[in-house]
């Protein structure tokens, strides 16, 4: 355990986990916590809190994951919420609905935390924007340079045209995505396209909370035994359990996922076609973000050892942080 001391000297800490020093906050820790930062809604970013900060929109999802009665404070955009000593600050990360990069300051540094985001246009969540600071916490995903993705535009006139060609030639279009993120995204875009969705009965619940957060995603119905003609279905990735749904005419699978620049996905994940539509950032959008929050300090998470190589070589001071740590300052 840290001494209160020791954690006055510095930012944060890690304990399975990233802690801010000043208030002990947790984010995106995923055992309960009396105070927990949620980036995002996905399970490995939350967990049950006793107190969870959270914009409305991922409390919104976090109480429709997890209980309707879990009690949270929000934490809008760009509305700064004092915590002990600490100022917090959330901006759009671009990555789902109301996902949220948080920047904190203690008065004598300031911290981002990124949480899962992307940069650029997404059909159904808030485009993400970049403070600067002195500490940078990022994910790291797709940190390889072969993860570079084609343009979000031509990967989304590849997916309609995919799907009206499916239709066309009387098969039924099944788009394996995340219940909660890609799932609605693909949904706009293919009913913006005219292309009416049904849907797997957990990606509608999830579909059903956008809805009531003033995030429509259009003509879409709930999978209940039979697809109406000329509708796509969006179902759960495949593997997942209950991603089956029975009384399916001659499908066509398709999977939308940054994964989908490696050639084995299409095999890996068994489906008919791979996409590379990501809600996470590509390697270009990694270092861009680097550049723009020009921090001293970049610490990486959930990405490959290369990428930290990679910012070094760049000159920058670069770190891993990783579930292997013991307690540490940093
Ligand atoms: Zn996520």
């Amino acid at each position: 355990m840290l001494s209160e001391r020791q954690l006055a000297s510095k930012m944060f800490y890690w304990d399975r986990g990233v802690f801010l020093c000043a208030a002990r906050l947790g984010l995106d820790v995923t055992r309960r916590q009396r105070l927990g930062f949620i980036s995002h809604a996905h399970a490995d970013h939350m967990a049950t809190h006793e107190l969870a900060l959270a914009t409305p929109a991922t409390a919104a999802l976090y109480q429709h994951r997890r209980g309707a009665a879990r009690r949270t404070q929000a934490l809008p955009y760009g509305q700064p919420v004092e915590l002990g000593p600490l100022r917090l600050t959330t901006y759009p990360a671009g990555h789902c609905l109301g996902s949220a990069m948080l920047l904190a300051d203690d008065g004598r540094q300031t911290l981002l935390y990124t949480g899962d985001f992307k940069l650029g246009p997404s059909a159904t969540s808030e485009t993400a924007e970049l403070p600067q600071a002195d500490i940078l916490i990022m994910e790291s995903t797709f940190g390889k340079p072969k993860y570079r993705l084609p343009p979000r535009a031509e990967v989304v006139e590849e997916l309609i045209a995919l799907v009206q060609q499916v239709l066309r030639s009387e098969q039924t279009p099944v788009v394996h995505a995340y219940a909660l993120g890609k799932a609605q995204e693909v949904t706009k875009l293919l009913t913006g396209a005219g292309i009416a969705v049904v849907q797997h009965p957990v990606t509608y619940a999830v579909s059903q909370v956008y809805e009531a957060c003033g995030m429509p995603v259009g003509d879409v119905k709930q999978f209940s035994g039979a697809v109406p003609s000329g509708h796509a279905v969006v179902t759960l990735p495949r593997g997942m359990r209950g991603y089956r749904l029975a009384g399916i005419t001659a499908p066509v699978s398709i999977a939308v996922t940054g994964w989908a620049m490696d050639s084995s996905t299409k095999y890996r994940q068994q489906v008919d076609h791979a996409l590379p539509l990501s809600d996470h950032a590509d390697y270009e959008q990694l270092l861009q973000t680097v550049e723009q929050v020009g921090a001293q300090s970049i610490y990486c998470t959930h990405g490959p050892r290369e990428f930290v190589e990679d910012l070094r070589v760049r000159g920058f001071q670069a770190f891993p942080m990783t579930g292997s740590y013991q307690t540490r300052l940093f």
